[in-house]
Formats: C-alpha cells, structure tokens, sequence
C-alpha cells in the first residue's frame, strides 16, 4: 500500500519541519559525509527537508536511508526541527507498507533494524569477511540475547 501523502505531512507536522530556516547547521554538523565518504545535498538533512517541504518523492528511493539517526543535527537545530525523528518514522511507515529494499533485516527475528546502505558500509569498514561478523546482521534485541547465550 503506498504511503498517503496527508502520512507524510502529519510527520512534517509533528517533527516541526516547516520550523527550517535553511541556516544549515544541520548539515554542517552531519557525520553522514564522513561516514560514507561524500553525500549529494539531496541526502543531507538539509536537501531532505526541502524535498519534504515541496512534496517531493522521499520513499521510492535511497534518499531517507542515509541518516545515521545520531540527533547530532536535532540538538543543534535552532529552530527546534526534529529531523531524526522524521526519519525514522517515515521508514518505520516505508518498510510497513512494502517499501523495505533499502531496509535490512534482523536475521534472526526479521524486524527492519537498520538501512542496508549502513550494513554494507560497516562490513566495507570493519574489512572483514561477512560470517565474522555475523552481529551486523542481528537487531541490538537478537545481538544482546545471542551474544549474552555465547558467554554463559
Ligand atoms: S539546523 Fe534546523 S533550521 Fe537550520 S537548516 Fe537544519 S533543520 Fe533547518
Ligand atoms: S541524525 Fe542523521 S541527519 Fe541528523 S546529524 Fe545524525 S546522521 Fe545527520
């Protein structure tokens, strides 16, 4: 089922995104770049802002799965926008409703826990081949309890 455009509004509404003055702290602050080597505007919390406030398409592609959901750029923001806050809810209402290809799941319990573009940069960074590092693939829940078994 697609995601209504009034869904998507209610979340502009509740994270306060009208509030942005584009002084682009947020953006400034953003550890995306760093962490996946360079980012297009369109993918900074400032490029993802705009897009929402002129209802542009934020769904069927990569551009609400880069954020690394760290608030670094809600604390700061001086107008009291909730940029993380929208994102993770407008992917919570993506995956439910089928748009989950950009979504990686837990294999364990098969809950969404984090964007794929995240997983495959951690494995690229950690330099190590995928079965050691089998923890990447589980949710912080299926992580805690299978690592917590392993120690006993
Ligand atoms: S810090 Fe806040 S006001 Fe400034 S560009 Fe970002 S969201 Fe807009
Ligand atoms: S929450 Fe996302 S957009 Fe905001 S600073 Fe962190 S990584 Fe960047």
């Amino acid at each position: 089922m697609k995601i209504r455009q009034e869904e998507i509004e209610k979340l502009i509404t509740d994270c306060n995104l009208s509030a942005c003055f584009e002084c682009g702290k947020c953006t400034a602050g953003c550890p995306m770049a760093d962490f996946f080597g360079g980012i297009k505007y369109g993918n900074t919390p400032r490029g993802v802002i705009e897009k929402a406030l002129l209802n542009a398409d934020l769904v069927t592609g990569d551009t609400i799965w880069y954020c690394l959901t760290c608030e670094v750029c809600t604390k700061g923001c001086p107008s009291g926008v909730c940029f993380r806050d929208f994102v993770e809810e407008l992917r919570k209402l993506a995956v439910a409703r089928g748009f989950d290809s950009y979504g990686a799941k837990c294999k364990c319990c098969g809950n969404y826990f984090l964007p794929t573009i995240t997983q495959k940069t951690l494995i690229k960074k950690l330099d190590r081949e995928a079965e050691s590092i089998d923890y990447i693939f589980l949710c912080p829940v299926c992580r805690r309890r299978t690592f917590s078994r392993a120690r006993k």
